[in-house]
C-alpha cells in the first residue's frame, strides 16, 4: 500500500492510512447528506483568466455557525484551467474527491456526483479542522495528481442551502446528464477503439477489463469515456488503446486485437477472450464485480446477483458463493462478474442471446435497472415490461418454484436453446 502523504495546510492528519475511517453519529460534530437535501460535486473547466489560483471561498455557513450533530447542505466546485485540460477529465477528477476527502483525519465521505454524504468528527472539529481546510484539502490534490492537465485550481465552497439547490440543479446536474447522454449514442460499432484496464492487478495478476462504450467496467466505476480519459492523461498508465480491426466473430465480440492484447496485459495467462459471450471465453473477473451472472439449467436462463444481496438465490449459492467461483482472474464459462449498467446493454450476453436470457435478479437490483432494461427489452424484441417476467427473492428462491413462474409468464429464456 502507497502511503501518500502530502503537505496540506490543514489542522488534522491527511494520508491514506485514514481512508477506511468511519465516524459514527455520536462522534460527528455535523453532516452533509445528498440524499436528504441538496449536495452536489463539480468540476468545472474554465479559462485560465477566470481563475485565481489557490483561492478558497466558502459561501455560506462555516462548520461552527452549524447547529451540533445537525445535516447540511454542501456543494463544491473546483474550477480547473489548463491548456491540455478536457471536459472529459472532468469526471475522471471528480471521482478522486472521495479519496481525497476520505483521507483526511476524522471526515468521512461516500458517494458521488449529488449524492455525496460527509461526516466532520467532533475531534477533527475541536482541532480547528473547517468548510474551507475541504478546499484546500481539494486544491492541493487535484494540483498533486493532475499536474499534467491543471494549470490552475480554485475552490468555491457553497454551504448556503438556497446556493446549493441552485448549484445542484442549474449547474451540476445538466451537466451529469449531458455526460450520460454522451454514453447512451455511443455503441461499440461507433467507435474505433476500446480500451484496457488493468488497475486491479493488484489483487487478480492475470485480470484485464476490456471497456467497450456498451460494457463497462465490471468495477462500474470505469466507462470507456473515463477509460479514454484515463489513457489521456497517462499514456503509460492503467487503460491501454486496443484496436477493433481484426474481428474474428462479431457476434461473439472476438478479435485477433483483442487477443493480442489481453495475452500482453496478462503476461500470457490468457490467449482469448470475447466481448459478448459468458459461454466461450467470457471476460475474467477480478473481484470487485457490482454483479455476478451464473447460468440457470432448468430454464435456460441466467441469474443475476448484486453484492448488497444477502439472500439465496435459484441457483443454491449467495453472492458470496457464486464470487468464490467467479474471481481471481481466471476465466470461469458459465459464470461472469459485470457492472450493474451492463444489465440494459444491447451486448449483454449477445452471443446467446442477450437480456432475454435474464430470469432472476434481486428485487432491488430489479427496480434500480427497470427502466433501462425494459427500454432495450421493447428495441431488441418487441416486448413490454420485461422485468415482470424476471423473478426475485419475492418470487422464487428456488428452480422448481422459478419455472413455475416464468412458465405462467410466457418468459422468452424458456424456448430458447440450452446454453450448454
Ligand atoms: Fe479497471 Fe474496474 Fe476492471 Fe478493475 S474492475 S480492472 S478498476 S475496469
Ligand atoms: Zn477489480
Amino acid at each position: 500500500i502507497k502511503i501518500k502523504i502530502t503537505n496540506i495546510d490543514i489542522p488534522v492528519a491527511f494520508a491514506s492510512a485514514f481512508e477506511g475511517e468511519i465516524i459514527r453519529r455520536k462522534d460527528m460534530q455535523v453532516e452533509f447528506d445528498g440524499s436528504r437535501v441538496d449536495c452536489a460535486e463539480l468540476v468545472q473547466t474554465c479559462d485560465a483568466s477566470e481563475i485565481e489560483d489557490h483561492k478558497i471561498t466558502v459561501i455560506g455557513p462555516e462548520v461552527d455557525e452549524m447547529e451540533f450533530g445537525s445535516k447540511n447542505s454542501i456543494a463544491y466546485v473546483v474550477k480547473v484551467a489548463g491548456k491540455n485540460m478536457q471536459a472529459d477529465f472532468e469526471p475522471v477528477i471528480e471521482r478522486k474527491f472521495h479519496n481525497y476527502i476520505n483521507c483526511i483525519e476524522g471526515v468521512y465521505h461516500t458517494g458521488q456526483r449529488d449524492m455525496q454524504r460527509i461526516r466532520i468528527s467532533i475531534d477533527a472539529f475541536n482541532a480547528g479542522f473547517r468548510i474551507k481546510h475541504i478546499g484546500e484539502v481539494l486544491y492541493a490534490s487535484v494540483k498533486n495528481e493532475f499536474d499534467a492537465v491543471v494549470d490552475k485550481c480554485e475552490v468555491v465552497i457553497y454551504t448556503d442551502p438556497a446556493e446549493c439547490t441552485r448549484i445542484r440543479h442549474e449547474v451540476a446536474i445538466p451537466i451529469f446528464d449531458k455526460r450520460d447522454e454522451r454514453l447512451d449514442t455511443l455503441t461499440d460499432e461507433s467507435v474505433d477503439v476500446y480500451y484496457s484496464c488493468i488497475l486491479c492487478q493488484a489483487f487478480a495478476p492475470s485480470h484485464v477489463c476490456v471497456v467497450t462504450p456498451e460494457r463497462l467496467g465490471l468495477c462500474g466505476a470505469v466507462s470507456w469515456l473515463d477509460a479514454k480519459a484515463t489513457h489521456q492523461l497517462d499514456p503509460a498508465g492503467p487503460c491501454q488503446i486496443i484496436t477493433k480491426e481484426r474481428p474474428i466473430d462479431e457476434n461473439l465480440g472476438a478479435y485477433e486485437d483483442v487477443d493480442e492484447a489481453v495475452q500482453k496485459f496478462s503476461q500470457g495467462a490468457l490467449e482469448h477472450v470475447t466481448l459478448y459471450s459468458i459461454m466461450q471465453d467470457p471476460m475474467t473477473s477480478c473481484g470487485c464485480f457490482e454483479c455476478i451472472c451464473g447460468i440457470e439449467p432448468f430454464s435456460n436462463g441466467v441469474v443475476i446477483a448484486n453484492r448488497e444481496y444477502a439472500g439465496m438465490t435459484p441457483l443454491g449459492m449467495t453472492f458470496p458463493e457464486m464470487a468464490s467461483m467467479t474471481g481471481g482472474g481466471v476465466q470461469t464459462p458459465g459464470f461472469m462478474g459485470h457492472g450493474k449498467h451492463f444489465i440494459s446493454s444491447k451486448k449483454f450476453m449477445k452471443a446467446e442471446g442477450g437480456i432475454e436470457r435474464i430470469v432472476w435478479m434481486p428485487k432491488e437490483l430489479k427496480e434500480f435497472v427497470a427502466d433501462r432494461l425494459n427500454k432495450t427489452a421493447k428495441e431488441l424484441y418487441g416486448i413490454d415490461n420485461f422485468t415482470d417476467m424476471i423473478g426475485d427473492e419475492t418470487i422464487a428462491e428456488d428452480p422448481e418454484t422459478l419455472v413455475a413462474f416464468l412458465t405462467e409468464k410466457g418468459h422468452p429464456a424458456l424456448g430458447l436453446d440450452p446454453m450448454m
